[in-house]
């Protein structure tokens, strides 16, 4: 028996909303897109659109899960009301503005019987799976992660990002967080972190960080907003094995015996998966990213650096 598809409302229709959540919900058949809201933005045509979550799920009654596209700072209040209407969620990332909201989250999900979905997008970027199966079996010796990018370019007038909460450079570097967490068959322990902060922002422009996995091998990250020119989302992982690398964010593998770069299928398999989650009645609430990104926060030395302008 065919399923009925399920009806999202997108919430915050911002850049990611736009570029990805949009077509992934239209090229899924299981999914249809059913309402929008925006505090400011308009929605998308045909489709009933709000100023307000609480208005939304006042007038659409047949709306099962939202999506939230919005800032972190405000995901917990619209994920929280959206649950209490016995809504699935689905939380961009970083899935809440702390790791306390969203245990909370998870508990309220739990509580009220529908799915809470933390998506993390880079894990479905196409050689992470591939990656994480032939790290499977090896062992690792060291790692390297280098995300530089240039901010001006990617995240024109966000103020959110540089604000509290906003996470700064942490915002493309938790994707890198959450591919490593994925295929490194070890967990992995912050040893140090610093934080460069501009003067006139609450959110670091660059970090450095040193973690270990729990074998002790040493894992090493870089994160960079002022790149200009070349731009580098790279994960090198050295092996028993010979040396593994993703690049581009996680779409090209490169192993000892060649490259592979498949097709780009990050939201689609994110909401593929959510169908799955929704139809088995199951959560995926993983928050070891902003874990390490909290432990960044707790144990960094800051360095304050010249004041940053759009
Ligand atoms: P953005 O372009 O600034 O969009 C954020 C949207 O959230 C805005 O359109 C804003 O609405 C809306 N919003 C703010 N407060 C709201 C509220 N209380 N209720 C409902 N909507 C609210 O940001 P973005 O780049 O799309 O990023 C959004 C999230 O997606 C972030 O967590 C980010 O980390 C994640 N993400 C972004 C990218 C990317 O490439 N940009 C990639 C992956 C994930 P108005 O415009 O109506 O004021």
């Amino acid at each position: 028996m065919n399923e009925r598809a399920i009806r999202v409302a997108l919430v915050g229709i911002g850049k990611i909303a736009r570029d990805q959540h949009i077509p992934a919900i239209a090229g899924n058949p299981n999914l249809e897109l059913a309402a929008t809201v925006s505090p400011g933005s308009g929605g998308v045509d045909g489709v009933p659109h709000y100023t307000s979550l609480e208005e939304m799920l006042a007038h659409e009654s047949g709306v099962d899960a939202v999506a939230l596209c919005s800032p972190p700072q405000v995901r917990y209040g619209l994920a929280a009301a959206a649950i209490a209407a016995r809504r699935h969620v689905f939380l961009e990332k970083p899935p809440g503005g702390t790791l306390s909201e969203v245990a909370v989250l998870n508990a309220q999900a739990n509580a009220a019987g529908v799915t809470l979905f933390a998506s993390w997008h880079s894990r479905f970027a196409a050689g992470v799976e591939p990656a994480r199966t032939w790290l499977a079996d090896r062992t690792v010796l060291r790692a390297t992660i280098t995300w530089r990018e240039d901010v001006r370019h990617w995240h024109p007038g966000q103020d959110w990002i540089w604000e509290a909460g906003g996470l700064g450079v942490f915002d493309p570097g938790i994707n890198a967080l959450s591919i490593v967490t994925h295929i490194l068959p070890n967990p992995l322990l912050l040893e140090q972190a610093s934080l460069s902060l501009p003067a006139n922002r609450d959110a670091p422009i660059a970090a450095a960080l040193s973690l270990r996995d729990s074998a002790g091998a040493p894992v090493s990250m870089d994160l960079d907003w002022r790149q200009t020119g070349p731009q580098s989302w790279d994960i090198e992982v050295e092996t028993d094995a010979g040396t593994l690398k993703l690049s581009q964010g996680g779409a090209v593998l490169d192993l000892p015996g060649g490259t592979r770069r498949d097709e780009d299928r990050e939201y689609a398999g994110l909401y593929a998966c959510f169908v799955e989650l929704v139809r088995a009645g199951k959560s995926d609430v993983d928050v070891t990213p902003l874990r390490l990104v909290a432990d960044a926060f707790l144990r960094g030395r800051r360095t304050i650096v010249e004041a940053f302008e759009d």
